[in-house]
């Protein structure tokens, strides 16, 4: 089964982008995922193929309309499509690992990249577009957001990544940020390797990269050790 993403954006060109690159890439041409691009445009209105509007109720730029925004969602993705619909939005709940792999488990996705204001709310209701956020921070457009989650999604396909191990034991897929890496050389302007890592000791190895996880995760990520702690305490 290929994963679908199908795109409706104003700027089509952004696309793949990263996405054709390194891992993403490879795998793109390998059919292992596939990208459809919607141009929002080709729905606009009227000579200038107008896709915006002001504003109601006043304040500054523009939003996108409700009745051409759906007009592509219904041409990308037709009733019966299985895929979610979302909705690249800063209000939309933060995207993290547990809704990547998710997502990656099913057949695809229709992603909707807002700009200016962003849409309007009606068509987000009427298409049943779920919200995804890639963090609090405002970017100029879902484009870049999308690239993100997809990324995210497309490393977990089958077959994508090489080293299967490399992947489970990633930051947030344990509950816990990752131990430090380190290799050669032995010496780095004076600084030197852990011991145990050159130890052969793969008991100790393990332990060591356990407890560094733990010590990192303590230090930076007070959230997640909490959690961590609720669930393997019981
Ligand atoms: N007026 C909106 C921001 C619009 S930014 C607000 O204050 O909530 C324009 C577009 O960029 C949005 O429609 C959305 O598609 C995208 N975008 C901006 N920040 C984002 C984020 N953190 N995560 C996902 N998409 C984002």
């Amino acid at each position: 089964m290929t994963f679908r993403a199908s795109i409706i954006t104003l700027y089509p060109e952004m696309f793949p982008g990263p996405l054709g690159h390194s891992l993403a890439g490879k795998a793109l041409n390998e059919e292992k995922w596939s990208l459809e691009l919607t141009q929002l445009r080709d729905f606009g209105e009227g000579k200038h193929a107008r896709v915006d509007d002001t504003p109601a109720g006043g304040g500054a730029g523009m939003v996108l309309k409700a009745d051409v925004l759906s007009q592509a969602i219904d041409a990308a993705s037709p009733d019966d499509d299985p895929r979610p619909r979302l909705l690249m939005s800063p209000r939309g709940k933060t995207l993290d690992q547990a809704s990547v792999r998710k997502l990656a488990e099913g057949p695809g996705a229709l992603i909707v990249c807002g700009r200016f204001e962003g849409v309007d709310e009606r068509v987000i209701e009427a298409r049943n577009l779920q919200e995804v956020s890639i963090g609090d921070y405002i970017l100029s457009g879902g484009e870049p957001a999308a690239i993100i989650l997809l990324d995210a999604i497309i490393r977990l396909l089958p077959g994508v990544m090489g080293n299967k191990q490399s992947g489970n034991n990633e930051s947030f897929e344990t509950g816990l940020l990752e131990h430090p890496h380190f290799t050669r050389p032995q010496e780095f302007e004076g600084r030197t390797i852990p011991e145990v890592l050159t130890s052969g000791n793969h008991k100790a190895i393990e332990q060591w990269q356990h407890e560094r996880a733990i010590e990192l995760t303590r230090e930076r990520r007070p959230d997640l050790w909490e959690t961590f702690r609720e669930k393997n305490s019981s």
